[in-house]
């Protein structure tokens, strides 16, 4: 069995993978590990991505290229590259060098004194990211905390490292939208925070638009918590209870002979309930589409091809 394992999630990073490739190599043999391997998940890019990996593949038996069908988004690649992996401890790290490959012996020490299974990155600054995303992440990682029953850790993302039986029973949660740093969380024995400083991109931008961002925090709300749905609930029930007091308002305004006027009212009512109505509903379909995906069973991923690693034999999709 291999040592170590490091897992790379990639999407159109063509410009980042030879410096990656370089860095993360540094990092494993600086670890003290000649037993390693790099296993270069793609994505589906739309540029060269593939060639690059292929190329390193051919140049380094330490890569591991797979090469999914199509886009099947961050969470799933990451978990293709897992599956694949055959490391006694596991590496989780993005392609664009915000995570600092350097930290891997000092996290590899932290794993060691204080017996845990998973070291997970903890972000202190994140450099070279617009307000924006500063603020709707900080916003979001409390939010989920206290809507969620279990502690998923804030300001943590994928960065982290594993031990065989933490990964073996995160592959063991089948489901089809993944939030993994909250499903590490959810598995249990012992987890230790491990903070850093997050760098700019090496090359390239984001590969997180506002739609993928709010798909993925949806993910996680939907995947830990029903809050929302009892969200839904109270609000249902603060307005029946408010419906309950207008009636009042409307049998004395009968008796007082003062019911003619009122189409202001009225129409606010009609417009205000119908809102949030339509809110609920929007609400449960979030749900109901998140179940009619997970009944479909399909499997998580598509492995089209699988270069380098000559002593991996077999793919083994879900
Ligand atoms: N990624 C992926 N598939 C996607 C989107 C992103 O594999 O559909 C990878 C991307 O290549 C990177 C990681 O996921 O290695 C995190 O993406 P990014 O750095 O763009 O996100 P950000 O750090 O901006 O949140
Ligand atoms: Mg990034």
């Amino acid at each position: 069995m291999t040592e170590l394992s490091i897992v790379v999630p990639c999407f159109n990073e063509e410009a980042c993978l030879p410096e990656l490739h370089r860095r993360l190599s540094a990092a494993a043999l600086s670890a003290g590990s000649s037993d390693y391997e790099l296993v270069l998940v793609n994505d589906g890019s739309r540029d060269s991505t593939w060639q690059v990996m292929r190329g390193l593949a051919d140049m380094d038996p330490h890569v591991v290229a797979v090469n999914l069908s199509r886009n099947h988004g961050h969470q799933l690649a990451l978990t293709a590259g897992l599956d694949l992996c055959g490391g006694e401890t596991i590496l989780i790290i993005d392609a664009d060098l915000q995570d600092p490959p350097e930290l891997l012996p000092a996290m590899l020490a932290a794993m060691h004194d204080q017996d845990a299974d998973v070291v997970y990155g903890v972000r202190r600054s994140r450099a070279g990211e617009t307000a924006f995303k500063r603020a709707t992440a900080h916003g979001f990682y409390r939010l989920l905390s206290r809507a969620t029953e279990i502690d998923i850790p804030v300001d943590t993302g994928d960065f982290r490292l594993m031990s065989r039986r933490a990964l073996n029973a995160l592959l063991a949660m089948p489901e089809q939208s993944r939030f993994i740093r909250g499903m590490v969380a959810w598995i249990g024995f012992r987890q230790v925070p491990f903070p850093y400083d997050r760098d700019q991109r090496f090359a390239g931008e984001t590969k997180y638009p506002l739609r993928k961002m709010m798909r993925f925090a949806f993910d996680a709300l939907t995947g830990f918590s029903s809050a929302p749905l009892k969200l839904a609930s109270h609000a249902g029930l603060a307005l029946s209870f408010g419906s309950l007091l207008i009636l009042a308002y409307i049998a004395y305004a009968f008796l007082a002979g003062r019911s003619i006027q009122g189409w202001t009212s009225l129409m606010l009512v009609v417009v205000l309930l119908g809102a949030v109505q339509m809110f609920v509903l929007a609400l449960m379909g979030e749900y109901i589409g998140r179940l009619y995906n997970e009944a479909k069973r399909r499997p998580l991923y598509i492995v089209q091809e699988v270069a380098g690693g000559e002593a991996r034999t077999g793919v083994r999709p879900l």
